[in-house]
């Protein structure tokens, strides 16, 4: 199952995208954690949304 990246949600509809810093990192947020603009971190240190 998918896990959220900003609330490890593992519930509900998971996006995935790489980061688009160093394109490599799998991140994942939930519907939630979109529509409330949730930020999410990278390990090489970007910060989104
Ligand atoms: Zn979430
Ligand atoms: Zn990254």
């Amino acid at each position: 199952m998918a896990k959220c990246t900003s609330c490890g949600n593992e519930s509900g509809e998971v996006i995935k995208f790489n980061c688009p810093r160093c394109n490599k990192k799998l991140m994942q947020r939930c519907d939630k954690c979109r529509s409330l603009s949730i930020e999410y971190k990278c390990p090489c240190g970007f910060e989104g949304p």
